[in-house]
């Protein structure tokens, strides 16, 4: 993967070839309590930036104000809030105990093994106290790093936000990346300690985390001094004395008392590594006041978040960032309750994640596409027997969402099995790592949502759709994502290499941040992304869309899941090559291809027919969920698949290898 930006050629925008006019307006009930109402629009336009300085002081607690709400003198390096003092851990936490709140229950965790534990407010702060004594016994000061590989359990929020309130800088890495992709984050950001467990569970049997450390630590040379291990499922572990602690000896037996110390609004955060869908990751630099802000802001705005009453769950793992916006920080920033869940979505039962919504009546429901078509392809039946009614809005992240997913959430999910009268709000959040937190989503009481479209850009928010000159397209027609006016929670950086982020989001456009994915606008404006720039395919001179391809195959009724990508073809330049997992019986339908080209001409029209389909039994994901073209492409142009070390499940492509075959 080369470091220019994602740009493949010039030449015409992408075309608009997929049409859905579905359109669902909130209710008028729903619209009357919102958190976000329509003027929310007008009062952003009208105040420019000063829009976020009222919210960073409305939903933060500072120890100094800041004097300058951004200075972008050094673009497009960004500073906000500037000169501004705040913690993370005190407003996520102290502030709420202290305001009242600390008997109010922040996380509901419940194991995949069916263990578990409740925090309030107030215990999660001592938790985070003790965490925030044992680091700095461990020799972690302000600024210096601490590598988090630990799965889906409490300790890891609290160990990012002991971080936070020390001021040391957390990488989180995937529970299920390898040792050398641990290795690499480590010594990318030079981190101090490192956080993990001895394993977890996943699909009923215990894994392994602390190995991997072992692994990875083995080659000199890095950084590391110590490495705290969570007992998590009791499995043995090897130990190296002076290096290895116990995180029960350290930290429960640490002081129970910790005061925060205010740091720089510019202060860095944590790094993270993007999830490597298309290249080598980046480590992505987030800081405090600016992240804090538009965090807490669209997690209330967009998820029209009740922290009194509702219960919110967001699946991400916390290893994407997903998991660190919307997991760690904005939920407990706002004082909501949430669900935690470690495990699978199968575990013990197709079922188990909508008896946890039954079990804790959630309410705010945030995941990804790929979940979502998951549970298309196991039926409807399954979440059919439990009770969802407490459900009032859904939200999805990740990749472009079918329509057809879009309308199966809607009525499965939000309409409890089509029971309740008027289904839950979708709202469909466009972000990404670098972006730190929502930029284009509908609002759930005033947003007439549309079925595969992210719509609107956050209030505040300014992006558009241009095309290769920069210029804005007119509706009706697509070309490139860029965001025009620097946001609170954007990225300050790639971790040790400022040329690599000039280079990667600031070339491709004078003064605008190029996000590397194709959208459109529709008739109404509304935006439509359509998957990468760098999957976008040209098929005799037209541009078309991964994403619209595959919404045209998903919506047949064989179809469970599809990924489209552009294979070298002499005569059109590229063709494009579909990869299907069919439903039940369709397997068994010797005309299948043929009946799914033609739904595509259909659909979309004679060009975007696919050259080849290949039933595949599975496509190939990263951990968070996301297709990896880019190995399918490898196949599709008969070459050996490039690196997969990012994948959630390595037999994949194998798998596909088998089943091309037969
Ligand atoms: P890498 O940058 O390393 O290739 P990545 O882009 O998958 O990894 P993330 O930052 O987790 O890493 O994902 C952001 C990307 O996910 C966006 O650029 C976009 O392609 C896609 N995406 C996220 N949310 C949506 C959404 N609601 N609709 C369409 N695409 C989305
Ligand atoms: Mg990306």
């Amino acid at each position: 993967m080369s470091e220019q930006p994602p740009v493949k050629q010039q030449g015409e925008a992408l075309e608009n070839l997929y049409h859905e006019h579905r359109s669902f307006p909130p209710s008028a009930e729903f619209a009357a309590a919102a958190v976000a109402q329509p003027e929310l629009y007008e009062d952003a336009a009208a105040a420019g930036p000063e829009f976020w300085a009222r919210q960073a002081r409305d939903l933060l607690s500072w120890d100094e104000d800041f004097t300058q709400t951004l200075d972008f003198s050094d673009a497009p390096f960004a500073k906000w809030f500037v000169g501004g003092k705040l913690n993370a851990s005190y407003n996520a936490l102290d502030r709420h105990v202290e305001q009242g709140r600390g008997d109010r229950v922040a996380i509901y965790f419940e194991g995949e093994p069916g263990d578990t534990r409740t925090y309030t407010y107030a215990q999660l702060t001592e938790e985070v106290k003790k965490a925030a004594n044992a680091f700095e016994s461990l020799g972690v000061s302000k600024g210096d790093r601490v590598a988090v590989y630990l799965p889906m359990i409490p300790e890891a929020v609290i160990t990012m936000l002991a971080c936070a309130r020390i001021g040391a800088v957390h990488s989180v890495v995937f529970g299920g990346f390898s040792a050398d992709a641990l290795r690499s984050r480590i010594d990318d950001a030079e981190a101090k300690l490192v956080v993990t467990a001895d394993g977890s569970y996943r699909r009923g049997k215990p894994t392994q985390l602390k190995p991997a450390v072992d692994e990875s630590l083995v080659r000199d040379g890095h950084s590391v001094q110590h490495v705290l291990v969570v007992k998590r499922n009791g499995e043995p572990v090897d130990w190296t004395d002076g290096r290895d602690v116990w995180w029960d000896d350290a930290v429960a037996t640490a002081s129970a008392e910790h005061t925060p110390v205010p740091h720089d609004s510019e202060h860095p955060l944590f790094i993270l590594y993007t999830s490597g869908t298309t290249g080598k990751p980046k480590g992505i630099l987030h800081t405090t006041g600016g992240y804090l802000t538009q965090t807490a802001f669209t997690h209330l705005a967009t998820f029209d978040l009740k922290p009194e009453t509702d219960v919110y769950w967001c699946t991400a793992d916390v290893g994407w960032v997903t998991g660190h916006s919307y997991v760690t920080y904005a939920p407990l920033v706002n004082g909501a309750t949430q669900l935690m869940y470690e495990g699978t979505p199968d575990t013990p039962h197709q079922g188990r994640w909508w008896e946890l919504v039954e079990k804790y009546k959630v309410s705010i429901l945030y995941t990804a596409p790929t979940a979502i078509r998951t549970c298309m392809k196991w039926g409807r039946d399954i979440p059919g027997k439990f009770n969802l009614d407490s459900i009032r809005v859904l939200g999805t992240v990740g990749e472009p969402i079918n329509p057809e997913a879009w309308m199966w959430y809607r009525t499965v999910i939000g309409g409890n099995g089509g029971k309740k009268e008027i289904p839950a709000p979708i709202v469909d959040t466009w972000w990404q790592t670098e972006t730190g937190a929502h930029m284009i989503a509908p609002m759930p009481g005033v947003t007439a949502t549309k079925p595969g479209s992210a719509q609107v850009p956050v209030p505040g928010i300014s992006v558009d759709v241009v095309d290769e000159m920069g210029q804005p397209v007119p509706n009706g027609s697509g070309g490139f994502l860029v965001v025009k006016e620097p946001w609170p929670a954007m990225l300050r950086g790639i971790w040790g290499d400022p040329q690599r982020f000039k280079d990667t989001y600031w070339s491709r456009f004078d003064n605008m941040y190029f996000a590397g994915d194709g959208a459109k606008k529709d008739e109404d404006g509304d935006i439509w992304l359509l998957g990468r720039v760098d999957d976008v395919m040209n098929v005799s001179g037209h541009r078309l869309s991964t994403t619209e391809i595959e919404s045209a195959l998903v919506s047949h009724p064989s179809v469970a899941e599809a990924a489209v990508v552009g294979a070298v073809d002499e005569t059109t330049g590229e063709a494009v090559v579909a990869f299907v997992i069919l439903r039940g019986s369709a397997k068994d339908d010797a005309d299948i291809v043929t009946t799914l080209r033609n739904h595509v001409g259909k659909e979309i029209g004679p060009i975007a027919k696919p050259r080849h389909i290949l039933v595949v039994p599975e496509l190939p994901k990263t951990r968070s969920g996301k297709i990896m073209r880019r190995l399918l492409k490898d196949v599709a142009e008969g070459r050996e698949p490039g690196d997969s070390s990012t994948l959630a499940d390595n037999t994949v492509m194998s798998q596909i290898a088998e089943s091309l075959r037969k």
